[in-house]
């Protein structure tokens, strides 16, 4: 019988966007985007979303778009 290799967390994150085969993250859905930021507005770090280098780089550009675009508030303090 084998132990478990790591017991860091119960729950295991995977990265939400390869996971439905998001190519291209789109700015204009905001309640995804919403759910990786904070009560502040601002973005959450990688390690906290359990996204992938690639889209959380994607990420970070869609929040940015929407902000111009009017669709997200920007950070508040
Ligand atoms: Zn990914």
């Amino acid at each position: 019988m084998r132990q478990s290799m790591s017991a860091r967390r119960k729950k295991k994150k995977r990265c939400q966007w390869c996971l439905e085969g998001v190519r291209q993250i789109d700015y204009k859905s905001i309640n995804r985007l919403q759910r990786f930021m904070d009560s502040k507005g601002k973005i959450l770090p990688r390690r906290q979303t359990g996204n992938c280098a690639r889209h959380q780089r994607q990420l970070a550009v869609a929040i940015k778009r929407a902000r111009i675009m009017g669709l997200l508030p920007f950070v508040t303090y």
